[in-house]
């Protein structure tokens, strides 16, 4: 098992390369986010959260996601609360899937790495960032997500910067340009890791 961590910023293109190293290398891919969406549909979770937030966060017997990032967006302590039910049972969830992984090395899809959330991670042997210009991120969570400039802008400036990834970066891949320059620098970090499990780097 050697678990590499892919992070970065909104709208930088982790889905896109997470989806290009499964299909040039068949590589295994765990996403946090994907593994977020599992848990809270769990009833347990569902649970603690209605008895937290009141049955408003319900609807058709499931969480309403989109109520529930509007309370904690307004309300520091409900995010806080919310995060410390969902994280440890997320980060159990990787870790099952994990140990299921028969890949030669496994990426997780971590948006929200930072220092700080490194440390619930102990086992990652590798990070790769990807990077991309304000402009370039603009443009695509614009696009993507039907936002305003403004909106996707504060998105942004809530998360790390990139220059702040690359302090604990192994590899960097820069998304400006078109998905075709991302088959190289992917092929390129394959191999880099794959150097290094076979001792040769
Ligand atoms: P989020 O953090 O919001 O989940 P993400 O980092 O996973 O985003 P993607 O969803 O992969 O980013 O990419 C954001 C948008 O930009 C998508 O619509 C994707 O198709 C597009 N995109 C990503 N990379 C490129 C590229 N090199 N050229 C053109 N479009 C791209």
């Amino acid at each position: 098992m050697f678990p590499v961590a892919l992070t970065g910023g909104i709208g930088s293109g982790k889905t896109t390369v997470a989806h290009l190293f499964h299909e040039l290398h068949n590589i295994d891919i765990i996403c946090a986010d994907q593994v977020a969406r599992e848990v809270i549909l769990s009833p347990k979770v569902i649970e603690a959260i209605v008895d937290e937030f009141g049955d408003t966060v319900m609807t058709n017997g499931m969480i309403d996601r989109k109520v529930l990032r509007s309370i904690i967006s307004q309300d520091t302590s409900a995010r806080t609360w919310l995060n410390n039910l969902m994280h440890p049972i997320i980060r159990q969830q990787i870790e099952l899937k994990l140990s299921k992984s028969q890949s030669i090395y496994t990426i997780i899809d971590i948006p929200l790495l930072t220092t700080a959330t490194l440390t619930n991670y102990p086992y990652i042997k590798k990070i790769i960032s990807i990077c991309a210009s304000m402009e370039t991120k603009l443009d695509r969570i614009t696009a993507r997500d039907n936002q305003t400039t403004s909106q996707a802008l504060l998105m942004i400036q809530s998360q790390i910067s990139d220059d702040e990834r690359r302090t604990f970066s192994d590899f960097i891949i820069k998304n400006d340009g078109d998905i075709s320059e991302l088959t190289p620098q992917i092929n390129a970090i394959h191999h880099s890791i794959l150097s290094f499990l076979n001792g040769t780097s």
